[in-house]
């Protein structure tokens, strides 16, 4: 059966699912709750009817960014939650035990390094490791190692993940392997392709796009088989097996968390990811051309970007992307005699500011803001330098955002004489 492309199903996965009155988008539900003429459709709901009754557990117009999650990911069901930490919190907190053993890559996300450090606090174990280096991962398998949790493109350093050979390992060893593919976006890479059974989106990033949203997806991709997992809940394995751990996510940590998405964002992400390809095309054409500009001039010391064939990682993100791009994230230190903080306020039309996938160009200087709390040891370790940049490049035209550079550069240089 001809299978349509996933740009055209995100722009009529609403109407397709019988919007009321026809229409185009799907509608902001913003009742918090739900109410029923027959009681026993209520106590249907309570038990595994699929439907509404208080909006901590979801809504119409959530359920319908879901479905366009699961499209992205030609998942079997996916579960949105107020931010990607939630998501990612959600998992943890529903999927593992006092006593368990999670092994993670060294290269995350500074925040979920923090959530994982609150889980250790609460008896549960955790190695971590280099996942560039698959040695690393499997050497650390206990026989309670329950989870890997990796991420794609690593932010700041942009490390690449050996993606499929960890999920090749997580099948032989029957482990849950979680994947953070935020930074790759279901553009260039889906988590089945390389095998994850979790994917998590923060959503505030390239799905939404337009930075007007937080939110946080988790998609289950099908190929995990539950049966094995020890810690689904007794009440869930009433469920069919594919279901059982997304279940338990949705049901236990909306309930237990309740860091739930809103109608309202909702909608404000499944506009932004309506053209989620076209911004991703754009930000990573875009993003290479900066960072060979980066390479070449005398402005940088070191241009770190898996485009370019300086990067360590070059050739596995080349064949894990099928070089349709290589994310929109650069990390560049500024030359050493540069005054750094001179040439940021000098900076024009690139925007000062710490998100990243926004279609706007944005920069940020890593070791006095995402990494004050690091020591700068520990820094220098993880290669960050204190002249470090953190470019998150969106869609603007490439020749202004170089021309932003280098009028900066030209004003610091000439406030120094
Ligand atoms: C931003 C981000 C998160 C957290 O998402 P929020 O929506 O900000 O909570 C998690 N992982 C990665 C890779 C991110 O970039």
């Amino acid at each position: 059966m001809y299978k349509e492309h996933i740009e055209s199903q995100l722009l009529h996965a609403d109407r397709r699912q019988s919007v009321e009155h026809n229409a185009i988008h799907k509608p902001l539900h913003i009742s918090a709750q739900y109410s029923f003429k027959d009681v026993r459709d209520l106590i249907a709901v309570f038990g595994n009817t699929p439907g509404y009754a208080y909006s901590r557990q979801g809504t119409p117009t959530v359920a319908a960014l879901e479905n366009k999650i699961t499209l992205l990911e030609e998942g079997t069901g996916s579960v949105c939650f107020a931010s990607g930490m939630a998501a990612i919190a959600a998992v943890m907190l529903t999927l593992l035990n006092k006593g368990d053993h999670f092994i993670t890559s060294r290269y995350i996300f500074g925040n979920t390094k923090s959530l994982f450090s609150t889980l250790e606090r609460f008896g549960v174990e955790m190695s971590v490791v280099d996942t560039t280096d698959i040695q690393d991962v499997q050497k650390n398998i206990r026989p309670n190692t329950r989870l890997v949790f990796t991420e794609a493109i690593a932010n700041p350093v942009t490390q690449v993940s050996d993606l499929k050979a960890i999920g090749d390992l997580c099948e032989q060893h029957k482990l849950v392997y979680f994947a953070d593919m935020t930074m790759a976006t279901p553009y260039l890479l889906k988590g089945k392709d390389i095998k994850a059974s979790l994917v998590v989106h923060s959503l505030s990033k390239a799905i939404c796009g337009h930075a007007t949203a937080l939110g946080g997806s988790i998609t289950n991709t099908g190929l995990y088989d539950w049966e094995y997992y020890p810690n689904i809940m007794e009440i869930y394995k009433a469920y069919p097996t594919q279901n059982r751990a997304l279940i338990q996510i949705k049901k236990k940590a909306l309930r237990d968390m309740g860091a739930t998405m809103t109608s309202d964002t909702a909608n404000r992400i499944a506009i932004g990811a309506e053209t989620l390809t076209l911004r991703v095309q754009k930000s990573n054409e875009n993003a290479l051309a900066l960072a060979r500009y980066m390479q070449e001039s005398p402005i940088f010391s070191e241009v770190k970007y898996p485009g370019l064939d300086t990067h360590p990682q070059h050739q596995l993100a080349k064949s894990l992307f099928n070089g349709k791009g290589y994310g929109s994230l650069i990390a560049a230190s500024l030359r050493e005699d540069i005054d750094l903080i001179t040439f940021l306020n000098h900076l024009n039309m690139i925007v000062l500011a710490t998100h990243l996938g926004d279609n706007r160009t944005l920069c940020l200087p890593v070791a006095p803001t995402i990494y004050a709390e690091t020591p700068p040891e520990e820094r220098a370790k993880m290669g960050i330098s204190n002249n470090l940049l953190r470019i998150s490049v969106g869609i603007e035209n490439i020749q202004d955002l170089i021309a932003d550079i280098e009028q900066a550069y030209t004003k610091t240089m000439q406030s120094n004489v």
